[in-house]
């Protein structure tokens, strides 16, 4: 019996045999080392690449702890969408199959209530469901999670993103403090952290590293005769390795628009942001730009202060920082998160003396490479994965983000694997969604309604 084996975990004896039945023999990396902390009972945090066996770890630890006499709610599962729910769900019946009787619920936004109301009625072990529904039906008081004892955030990373953080305390706060938690994540940015604090009791924390790709920078210089071919020499990296997601750094904000101006001649999706900008635009762009709506987005050092991407695909430097540690700092912002990241720096005659103290500060050898070939300018330009759509409605219109992706996902609406970031504010919110289904989204969201009343949406730009 090798480590790995299923075999080695003790578990029910029903549970066990369906296993192999299921042709799950070996434990992944990821379940081999989360199961026997799951089965003793601590709070965790997992973060494990996509498609590492992340459901069948949590699956197996709430099917172990369940009492199936006991005929009330004992778990609940938290995903992003009703289609990430809608796996779950299913992965856990096929475990499940082994012991007699386990009645699992979903319960997803997007989907007609009252059903959901009967169901609840005839009572369930375990509900898998989005924040939003399942927030509203134990406001409502149909959903009772006093037996809860194990809850499940599956794909916290993208609840966060999507701007869960709120309806996810306010459903923790209606259930048992004495319970074990597990919070499972493809990343793990600050954010989680931060929710897994008010939520977990001093939480074990597993990262998966993946085995290959370290976070590596490849930095990239190129020498340019003078500053006018700059916007050029921006435009030709740009179009050559066509990455979703840019920051391009200025020493100065007349440089930022300039730049920005130029590179629309392009055709280039791009946004100037400076500490000019009013806040509404300024939020605007930075939303644009984290909801990948836009691919480009060009800034001073100062005005990208706020910003948290983790996934920038390049830096450019425009010009190289006024010193090696802004340098380091910029290029620092890609490659995070084992993400592999490209940091290109054009410089010129006047800026050698900044190219030798960054020799020294960071220990490494510089030298010029070429631009990509001119004729990369001919090729078509690209677009962003991503359109974002403004909506007329906010926080003050008690709109959350749930109301957003249900509306979105209705019957004869879009996926919800084509829904990107969400977010609120005030008065109007923002969401991001695949550009082939902006038409669609847009003509779902008119002919129906949010909170009971009628929306206005608009794509930006
Ligand atoms: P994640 O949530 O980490 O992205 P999933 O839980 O969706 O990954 O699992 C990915 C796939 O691997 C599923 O199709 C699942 O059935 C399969 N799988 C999970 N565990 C095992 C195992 N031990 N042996 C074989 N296949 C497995
Ligand atoms: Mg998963």
């Amino acid at each position: 019996m090798s480590q790995h084996d299923f075999t080695s975990l003790s578990l029910k004896s029903g549970l066990c045999d369906n296993l192999s039945s299921l042709g799950y023999r070996q434990m992944t990396p990821v379940q081999a080392q989360a199961l026997p902390r799951i089965l003793a009972g601590v709070d965790l945090i997992a973060q494990a690449k996509t498609g590492s066996g992340k459901t069948v770890a949590f699956g197996l630890g709430l099917l172990e702890k369940l009492n199936v006499k006991q005929f009330r709610v004992q778990s609940l599962v938290l995903c992003p969408t009703r289609e990430l729910a809608d796996q779950v769900a299913r992965e856990l019946r096929k475990l499940a199959r082994g012991v007699h009787n386990v009645k699992i619920l979903t319960l997803c936004g997007g989907m007609p209530f009252g059903p959901q109301i009967g169901s609840l009625e005839h009572g369930a072990h375990i509900i898998v469901g989005t924040p939003g529904r399942v927030e509203e039906h134990l406001r409502k008081g149909y959903l009772k999670l006093d037996a809860l004892t194990m809850l499940v955030l599956d794909e916290a990373d993208r609840m966060l993103e999507m701007g869960f953080q709120a309806t996810l305390d306010a459903i923790v706060e209606k259930m048992p403090k004495a319970r074990q938690t597990l919070l499972f994540s493809a990343t793990y940015p600050d954010e989680i952290r931060a929710i897994a604090k008010r939520v977990m009791q001093q939480p074990e924390v597993l990262q998966l590293k993946e085995q290959h790709s370290k976070s590596t920078i490849s930095q990239h210089f190129f020498r340019v005769k003078d500053n006018a071919e700059r916007p050029e020499a921006v435009a030709r990296l740009l179009l050559e390795h066509r990455p979703d997601s840019t920051v391009v750094f200025c020493n100065t904000r007349r440089d930022t628009e300039e730049l920005a101006s130029a590179l629309r001649e392009y055709q280039l999706n791009v946004i100037a942001l400076h500490g000019e900008l009013d806040q509404r635009a300024r939020d605007q762009a930075l939303v644009c730009f984290a909801n990948k709506s836009v691919s480009v987005l060009v800034a001073t050092d100062v005005a990208a202060r706020g910003l948290d991407i983790a996934e920038l695909d390049m830096v450019i430097n425009y010009h190289i920082a006024r010193d090696a540690e802004v340098h380091t700092h910029r290029i620092g912002r890609t490659g995070r998160a084992g993400a592999k990241g490209m940091a290109c720096s054009l410089f010129g005659d006047r800026e050698m003396q900044k190219i030798e103290r960054l020799k020294d500060y960071g220990g490494i050898d510089i030298v010029a490479a070429e631009l990509p070939n001119k004729v990369v300018l001919n090729a078509p330009s690209y677009q962003p994965p991503m359109s974002c759509l403004q909506l007329d409605s906010g926080k003050k219109q008690k709109i959350r983000p749930g109301d957003i992706l249900g509306a979105l996902t209705r019957e004869d609406g879009i996926d919800g694997s084509e829904v990107g970031k969400i977010h609120i504010f005030d008065n109007f919110a923002y969401v991001a969604v695949r550009r082939r289904a902006a038409d669609q989204a847009l003509r779902t969201l008119s002919a129906g309604k949010l909170k009971g009343r009628s929306v206005r949406a608009r794509k930006i730009r």
